[in-house]
């Protein structure tokens, strides 16, 4: 069986992990973690990066770090995304307000979000699915003229461009994830990507409690106390450790995502042009990260008859996001502005295929073959 995703894996891990261990440094804040804020922070030019127990969490410390967002408040979404893009905002009171996305690259259109503006809008959450960015200089543009917040939700987005810009780092906040299912993992985890360094201190003390440990902890004060609401939001060293024998290869597991990429795309092509499939788009300035490969079959029988031949052949292909607004949680607490034209539409057709560092050309082949085979 060709598994969909193999979490990736670091060999120096094992001695990052042992030298914690044996230095019985495992909590957080830890010479690790310093070291990924700090290679995140040179790799993407973000005014500072705070690592975080997940991507969910970095969305999360986000929203409470918006000024005053709170119960009636709106956010504006798509409602192609995971849970967590809705989550963070739902905690606070605020209602998602999802809009349409682009059917080419399951964004959100841009086009459609200045119509879904109210005077209780406080923030536009753009989601950059599969690593390709959305058109962030319309939406910054309209963030702008109507004095919103602009989280990106970059879960999927490490070591992608935006007209050489880095993911997360062009809004106000950028949340990227580590889980295990991304291109890069420390099991569960993440990091939020701060823009504006008068919003350092305050994202600091609510991932500490509340508190102002971290300026304890660089010897700035002698004393730490409660100074605001907070929670705690911070990895152990630990997983810090396992995440960084994987920043030090970015590279080289971010060129072996994009060969994949390619060369699913490239023995697929055919079948695009023959009109059986349709095939990624990233649009001009976006660089992608080789997050996912998708296609899309013709309607949502066709492909459910499509994994299914898969699996009978040994590939394992999956599909995600029932659009948040059909979902039991979205029809209580949000609401989708103007038409669904795509969301649902798309998302019924889309398919991924097993994409993960340390997957065989040959086995993309053997994928793309029997791909071809089901149509022909
Ligand atoms: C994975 C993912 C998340 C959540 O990440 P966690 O680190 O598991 O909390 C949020 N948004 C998107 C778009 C994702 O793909």
């Amino acid at each position: 069986m060709i598994n969909f995703n193999v979490p990736p894996y670091a060999p120096k891990a094992m001695d990052y992990i042992q030298e914690c261990v044996q230095n019985q440094k495992i909590c957080g804040d830890g010479p690790y973690t310093q070291k990924c804020n700090e290679w995140i922070e040179k790799k993407t030019g973000t005014a500072k990066c705070l690592l975080t127990t997940s991507c969910t969490h970095a969305t999360e410390l986000a929203a409470l770090l918006v000024p005053q967002i709170g119960p009636g408040d709106e956010v504006i979404m798509p409602a192609y995304t995971f849970v967590s893009t809705a989550d963070a905002f739902v905690l606070r009171g605020a209602v998602p307000v999802f809009v349409d996305i682009r059917p080419d690259t399951m964004n959100i259109d841009e086009k459609l979000i200045e119509e879904a503006v109210t005077e209780r809008t406080k923030a536009i959450v753009p989601v950059h699915y599969a690593g390709v960015s959305c058109e962030m200089d319309a939406i910054m543009d309209i963030a702008k003229r109507y004095g919103l917040a602009v989280i990106e939700d970059a879960a999927q987005g490490i070591m992608a461009t935006y007209k050489g810009k880095a993911l997360g780092t062009i809004g106000d906040f950028g949340c990227f994830s580590f889980h295990e299912t991304k291109n890069y993992s420390m099991g569960e985890g993440g990091a939020l990507l701060i823009q504006d360094e008068k919003n350092v201190e305050e994202a600091e003390i609510i991932r500490e409690k509340g508190t102002n440990r971290s300026k304890y902890y660089r010897g700035q004060i002698d004393k730490y106390t409660w100074i605001n609401y907070g929670s705690s939001y911070l990895p152990s060293d630990m997983n810090a450790a396992y995440l960084y024998a994987q920043l030090e290869m970015a590279e080289e597991i971010n060129d072996a995502r994009l060969a994949i990429w390619n060369r699913y795309y490239d023995t697929l092509k055919p079948l695009a042009e023959e009109g059986k499939i349709e095939l990624p788009v990233v649009p001009e300035g976006c660089v992608h990260n080789g997050h996912m490969f998708y296609c899309k079959a013709k309607d949502i029988e066709e492909r459910t008859a499509l994994i299914d031949y898969l699996k009978a052949r040994g590939v394992h292909s999956v599909f995600h996001y029932v659009p948040l607004h059909t979902a039991p949680a979205g029809l209580k607490f949000g609401r989708f502005h103007g038409e669904d034209r795509y969301t649902t539409r798309e998302s019924e057709r889309l398919l991924r295929l097993p994409m993960y560092y340390g997957l065989m050309l040959e086995q993309v082949d053997y994928i793309c073959e029997k791909v071809k085979e089901f149509y022909r």
